[in-house]
């Protein structure tokens, strides 16, 4: 498998639609995997692939998948803990674009879905890719307004397993598997596999709970490294030149202000709130 984006299919159109039926149109499964060394904390992670595999929960089908490796620029060579992790090789990064170029085709590729801005509801294991490995790396080469906005709200999927499964310990992902009884297909930190295998997870926990039970559990509190929302933005606009101007008198009571129009997602669970981050 070579360095460049491989984006197959495309097209669909028709998504944007936000919620439907209770659920979203799409789920996007995504996991980054990063430069690494063991034992070391300090070590500046840089994405190294980017995986999406877009589901429909309706129809528990994989409608598309979006893979690029990524070139690391600050580390550009891989450590052998990181390639032997991840099965990633210095050849796959070598030829591959860097971070910046990757989500533009990215984008690119959501808006060919229709769900650039909405219309999907993204799905990791964990809150480390969007809440620490991403912003990071965004802010470190200073990239800002290049994140698709449909990214800034996702789904941790642990907390869901905890709610369907009733269990108070969350697993990582071969954990959550294996007490699905679900097989572990592919590399284990290879993205696109572990994309392909988080993905059947929530389908499994959708079929047990219904769908709704995979729902947003965590929102970006900064929202520097995101490109705006432009519907949401125009639609914001056209809603504020709708209303006249109000004649300012003493008798003048001001209306309740218009209810915005994508409220956060804090909609984590109240026990999964009570819990930490759940990286
Ligand atoms: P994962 O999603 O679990 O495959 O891991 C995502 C990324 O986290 C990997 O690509 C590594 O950069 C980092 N990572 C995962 N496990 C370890 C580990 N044991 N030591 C250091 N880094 C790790
Ligand atoms: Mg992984």
């Amino acid at each position: 498998n070579g360095g460049s984006a491989t984006v197959s299919g495309g097209g669909g159109g028709g998504g944007g639609t936000g919620r439907d039926d209770g659920g979203y149109k799409y789920w996007l499964v995504m996991d980054f995997e990063a430069t690494c060394e063991k034992d070391d904390r300090t070590w500046p992670n840089e994405i190294i692939e980017f995986p999406a595999v877009l589901v429909d929960p309706t129809t528990r089908e994989v409608v598309d998948e979006f893979r690029s490796m990524v070139r690391p620029t600050e580390r550009p060579t891989l450590t052998r803990f990181c390639t032997e992790l991840t099965s990633i090789t210095q050849d796959q990064v070598d030829g591959a674009p860097e971070l910046k170029e990757v989500l533009q085709s990215f984008d690119a590729w959501l808006s060919s879905h229709g769900i650039s801005e909405d219309g999907a509801l993204s799905i990791w294991c964990g809150d480390w890719d969007l809440k620490t490995c991403l912003p990071r790396e965004c802010e470190r080469k200073a990239l800002h307004g290049v994140v698709p906005p449909v990214l800034r709200q996702w789904c941790n999927i642990k907390f869901p397993f905890c709610d369907v499964m009733g269990s108070k310990k969350r697993r990582g992902m071969d954990g959550m598997l294996g007490e699905l009884r679900i097989e572990l297909v592919g590399h284990h930190h290879l993205g696109i596999d572990d994309s392909r295998n988080i993905a059947k997870i929530a389908l499994a926990l959708a079929a047990r709970g219904g769908v709704e039970s995979v729902a947003a559990t965590s929102h970006a509190r900064d929202v520097s490294m995101y490109r705006k929302a432009n519907g949401l933005v125009r639609a914001r606009e056209q809603a504020a030149e709708a209303v006249p101007p109000q004649p300012l008198s003493p008798s003048h009571v001001p209306a309740p202000a218009p209810a915005p129009m994508s409220a956060p997602a804090t909609t984590k669970p109240a026990a999964a709130a009570a819990a930490a981050d759940g990286a």
